[in-house]
């Protein structure tokens, strides 16, 4: 069986729901398991509707009535008769969001959180699944919530692959045998069947579940790019597509910030020696690039590029050895403020991180390692990572920079730096 994963930019608009739905006319007499993400900027727009009711700084209303017309809008491009059943599915899917917004907040923002940008995908997917029957795909929609069983830590949960990979195991493949299955990636439950997501952009994990749980033998993550490039086309004038790739470069390349696959992605299939196919659904002929076991190094460098970075150094008041009881108090410091570390170097005295500048949980942040640290703060700062560098690559992509930090290992050089004013 197959696993296939559709972006949100790929179900932007009825055409493109279309595009994608012919890619899937191809492929419907194997057996295959669709994993949806939201629609286009679904989740950004949920994201600021929950703050807006978790903070009541604004209306969440409105931004609700927008999220709804986006769908809505869809829906009219892709059915013609305004009594299809699913105008009022998709209504009724907003609904509990409603509801929710009806009551003033109790509950803690991460929870709220999970509860109101999980309909996304839960609507995404519906209306997927019914254009897909419309046209005589045979089609079951499914929720993923009855099959990713996670732990309860809202808005980062930890997946329980045993009680998961039963959970799939025991009714999808049969369904598997006459429908496409089509699914939400990005959410779980727990056990007490609350809702939780998995991270953002983490529907390319999902994807990974279901195909790890179920053996599949490949999976694809169709995207609007021709598949793994050397570097990000918004930085690059010229890029190149890597056809090839092994899970050890593909998770070294995401782990320093490729955004091309969500880095938790790679592990689950490495182990089941899934290869990961990412293709464009732009091109769906071209064979993109091939995650799998090979020999091959990336035949050209990687570049990978993070811009708005802030360097935070940390020195201990009492001018104390960093050691491991400070640095465990810094690392659990981080974990509370959902600080993802970039970049990390440690001397005798000092310790120091480049993360991405996330706004209000950094000054947060701040204020605790302040109480028992000295700490400099510098921001407006860039991380670059090559894979497989030379002196040439360094000297490429240092040009109007100077670097704050270095670090190298026999693959991979990550420098971070910040432009030298004119
Ligand atoms: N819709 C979710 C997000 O934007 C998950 C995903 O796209 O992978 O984060
Ligand atoms: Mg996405």
């Amino acid at each position: 069986m197959q696993v296939f994963k559709f972006g949100g930019a790929s179900v932007k608009s009825a055409d493109n729901i279309k595009n994608v739905t012919s890619i899937l006319s191809k492929y419907k007499s194997s057996e295959l398991l669709v994993v949806v993400s939201a629609i286009n900027k679904t989740t950004n727009k949920l994201e600021e509707l929950a703050q807006a009711y978790y903070t009541g700084e604004k209306d969440p209303f409105e931004l609700l009535h927008e999220v709804k017309a986006d769908h809505f809008t869809i829906l009219q491009g892709l059915f013609e008769d305004a009594n299809h059943p699913t105008f009022d599915d998709i209504n009724n899917s907003f609904v509990e969001i409603e509801w929710i917004l009806e009551e003033e907040p109790q509950d803690t923002y991460d929870y709220l959180f999970d509860q109101i940008v999980s309909i996304g995908e839960l609507v995404s997917t519906k209306i997927l699944a019914a254009y897909c029957t419309h046209i005589g795909i045979p089609t079951q929609w499914v929720d993923a919530r009855d099959y990713i069983q996670t732990d309860n830590t809202y808005r980062e949960a930890q997946v329980n692959w045993e009680l998961t990979e039963e959970k799939i195991r025991k009714d999808l493949p049969s369904i598997l045998d006459d429908h496409v299955v089509m699914t939400q990636g990005f959410i779980g439950s727990t056990s007490e069947n609350f809702t939780t997501t998995l991270g953002r952009e983490g529907s390319d994990y999902s994807a990974a579940i279901f195909a790890s749980c179920l053996n599949a033998e490949d999976i694809t993550i169709w995207k609007d790019v021709p598949g793994v490039l050397n570097a990000d086309p918004k930085w690059f004038e010229k890029t190149e597509l890597i056809p090839e790739l092994s899970y050890t470069d593909a998770i070294e390349l995401t782990y320093y910030g490729a955004t091309v696959i969500h880095p938790k992605t790679i592990k689950p299939l490495q182990n089941k020696k899934i290869t990961l196919s990412v293709r464009s659904f732009l091109d769906p002929e071209s064979p993109g690039t091939k995650i799998r076991t090979t020999n091959q190094t990336l035949p050209v460098p990687s570049f990978i590029f993070k811009v708005d970075q802030v360097f935070i150094s940390i020195l201990p008041r009492d001018f104390s050895f960093i050691v491991e009881d400070n640095l465990s108090h810094i690392f659990n410091l981080f974990h509370q403020h959902r600080i993802k570390v970039n970049m990390m170097h440690n001397s005798a005295i000092s310790f120091s991180v480049a993360i991405d500048d996330t706004g209000k949980n950094i000054e947060t942040l701040l204020v605790e390692l302040e109480k028992r640290y000295k700490v400099s703060v510098a921001r407006g700062l860039e991380l670059i990572t090559i894979r497989y560098y030379n002196q040439q690559t360094i000297d490429r992509v240092l040009v109007n920079k100077e670097i704050i930090r270095e670090l190298k290992d026999s693959y991979t050089c990550q420098m971070l730096v910040k432009n030298i004013d004119e």
